[in-house]
């Protein structure tokens, strides 16, 4: 048995909805389809859950919100009516979108949860509908019902294990059941939205519930590629990688698969296959737990923006037994998590993801690491990039990390941090954000180039 999960651009319109319903008749195995909300049609459209967010802030001011009530029913309009789908399904959808507007809003955060969530949970009931129109044997399933329970805050849900024991139900279906990404609900029965770009956590979660023999994550591209195309031209296709690659390479700016959704698969060793809705034909990108090894050390080299430096120094802190809990214990009070923490023998910096930091955050951190820790030197830099080399090769491998740095200093660039973890599946590099495409360019062409499939 085989879970799909289907990403926003292939369910963005009808004619995706029909691409998707060819997929899953050519393979009775795919029993359970997960569905994202509709993403764009193009280049400047909007996703479907943009717009319900928008409506649900514009109903929490109290404006009038008819004009974003009918931009999202038009979409779900359009898509009913191309796929020959009867006025039932635009009438239950648009009954659904108006009764969770009159719902309570006194708590803002669940509200928005609510309206978000609409957008997988209405189009999972249109699939479901489309499925049973071209003769397919498909039901719509609610999470609720299945069992998909959650806790933690809006908008940020962790699936709680007793859910899988529940979800694994759905492997005796003989229907095709037609499910929606996104969300779940508490044991109160309070629906709750998992991050952005959660529907992957849905269908990894089913997928690792049923025990499937594999996770295809349907999306639009033909594989995941080593580098970002936006930054190298024609980079070379992954077409194996383990989970651990995968899970370094979305950390950082890999934008193909959820990061948090690899956990539910990689624990029932399910493989994922990351596929194109565009040309199912392609072999597609599997994820797998152990892989034979290539005689590529790096298997690909993924960039982000957005990190911030704090950097603390004092003379002879390696003997100040505590001084780094002190110091986390501050970031900790700020309800701010921190990525690394590289240090020398009297400084330490604790390099953090720049959005959660403002001017008057900044200011109370450094005032308290100053009269509280006695540090000689406190400030924050922010504009800051990771550069992350990933390969399971590169812990068999000598010399790795001169070429790394050699490459990077033919760009002329400095490189503020280095950090190898102890796994040796990645080497870091922090370097200031202007940089980061030189130094992208540069190293691609250092483990790349020629170009030969990994
Ligand atoms: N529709 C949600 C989003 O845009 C979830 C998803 O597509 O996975 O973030």
């Amino acid at each position: 048995m085989k879970v799909c999960k289907f990403g926003g651009t292939s369910v963005a319109s009808a004619q995706q909805i029909k691409k998707v319903g060819a997929i899953v008749k050519a393979d009775p195995s795919r029993k359970i389809v997960v569905v994202s909300a509709p993403g764009k049609r193009f280049e400047d459209d909007v996703k479907v859950t943009d717009l319900l967010i928008k409506l649900a802030e514009a109903s929490l001011r109290s404006e009038n919100v008819s004009e974003q009530f009918n931009k999202v029913i038009e979409r779900y309009v359009q898509i009913a009516e191309g796929l020959d789908l009867g006025r039932e399904i635009q009438d239950i959808i648009e009954t659904d979108l108006f009764n969770r507007l009159a719902a309570d809003k006194g708590n803002p955060g669940l509200f928005l949860d609510q309206l978000k969530a609409s957008g997988e949970d209405n189009l999972a009931k249109l699939v479901a509908a489309y499925f049973i129109s071209i003769g397919l044997h498909a039901e719509y399933v609610n999470p609720k019902d299945a069992g998909l329970l959650v806790n933690g805050f809006p908008g940020r849900a962790q699936a709680l294990l007793e859910s899988y024991n529940q979800l694994s139900c759905l492997r005796e279906k003989d229907t095709i059941t037609v499910f929606p990404g996104f969300f779940g609900f508490t044991e109160e029965g309070i629906l709750r939205t998992f991050e952005r770009g959660g529907s992957d956590i849905t269908g990894s979660i089913l997928a690792a519930a049923v025990k499937a023999e594999l996770y295809e994550n349907f999306t639009d591209v033909d594989y995941v590629y080593a580098a970002n195309p936006k930054i190298i031209e024609n980079p070379v296709e992954i077409v194996k990688m383990t989970y651990r690659e995968m899970r370094e390479l979305s950390y950082a700016g890999f934008s193909v698969l959820h990061d948090e959704a690899l956990m539910p698969a990689f624990k029932e060793s399910v493989p994922v296959c990351i596929k194109n809705t565009n040309n199912p034909l392609a072999p597609g990108t599997m994820i797998v737990a152990e892989r034979e090894h290539s005689f590529r050390p790096v298997t690909g080299i993924s960039a982000d923006g957005g990190f911030s430096t704090l950097y603390v120094s004092k003379y002879l802190m390696n003997r100040e037994i505590g001084f780094g809990r002190k110091l986390l214990q501050i970031l900790e009070d700020e309800e701010i998590s921190y990525e690394h923490s590289p240090s020398g023998i009297d400084n330490l910096s604790v390099i953090l993801r720049s959005h959660q930091l403002n001017s008057e955050i900044e200011e109370r951190i450094v005032h308290r690491v100053k009269t509280e820790l006695h540090a000689d030197e406190v400030h924050i830099n922010s504009n800051f990039s990771m550069i992350v080399i990933v390969g399971e090769g590169m812990r068999n491998s000598t010399g790795l990390a001169a070429r790394a740095t050699a490459a990077i200093s033919r760009t002329g660039a400095n490189i503020e941090m280095i950090n190898q973890g102890s796994s040796e599946v990645s080497l870091v590099f922090g370097v200031l954000k202007h940089d980061e495409t030189k130094i992208m360019k540069e190293l691609y062409k250092e483990f790349f180039v020629p170009a030969l499939v990994v």
